[in-house]
């Protein structure tokens, strides 16, 4: 990210004021900042949700908002509130897809990575069991870990989490981590405050 300026239409206030960052391939990094200090903002401005008033982003030497739909396709996003469709769990994972299309492979191999596989396993129907309102009742950390099984379903290059944890219990949040941790290919956690 090269030198992004930001601020709400409605708003003369800069949210993000001359932001630059390296992210390396393969590492982890963690934007930290209190509440209201514009991580989400950032964040949605690198998945191209909201373009930045000013700056750019840069992948190699490719200007990626000049790309967005190719760029988001290697992205996976863990959202802070998952939400989940009155469905299968099938459905819920392989989001968008018709459910005589899904690769039942794939989504097992997501549940895998997510750590969820052995939760399905034992679940009614296994991936046919719906998960929805009307569904089994399913624990916070479960419901992150469907957003993650959900992301990785897409087998992205890029993973982005916006506090993934932060409705978890403590010792909830720190498995979650660890899977996190295992999915990544290299270990290393950098650190950026803002
Ligand atoms: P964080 O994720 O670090 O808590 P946010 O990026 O959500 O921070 O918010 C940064 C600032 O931008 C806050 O002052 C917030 O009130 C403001 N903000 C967030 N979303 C909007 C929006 N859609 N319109 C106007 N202001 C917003
Ligand atoms: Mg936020």
């Amino acid at each position: 990210l090269k030198n992004i300026y930001f601020r709400y239409p409605d708003s003369s206030k800069y949210v993000l004021e001359n932001i630059s960052l390296d992210i390396p391939k393969n590492k982890s990094i963690a934007i930290i900042g209190p509440s209201g200090s514009g991580k989400s903002t950032l964040l949605n401005i690198f998945l191209g949700f909201i373009k930045p008033t000013k700056g750019t982003i840069e992948a190699d030497q490719i200007q990626v908002l000049d790309y967005i739909r190719e760029w988001q396709k290697i992205i996976g996003f863990v959202p802070q509130d998952i939400f989940l469709i009155d469905d299968s769990i099938k459905s819920n994972i392989a989001y968008g897809i018709n459910e005589s299309d899904i690769d039942e492979l794939r989504v097992w191999k997501a549940l895998e990575l997510a750590q969820l596989d052995v939760f399905v396993k034992d679940l009614p129907d296994g991936l046919d069991t719906n998960v929805g309102e009307r569904g089994v009742r399913i624990s916070g950390g479960q419901l992150q870990r469907i957003g993650i099984a959900r992301a990785l379903f897409n087998d992205p290059d890029i993973l982005v989490f916006d506090e993934a944890t932060s409705s978890l219990d403590n010792e909830t949040e720190m498995e979650i981590t660890k899977s996190i941790e295992n999915i990544s290919i290299e270990e290393g956690v950098l650190s950026y405050s803002i």
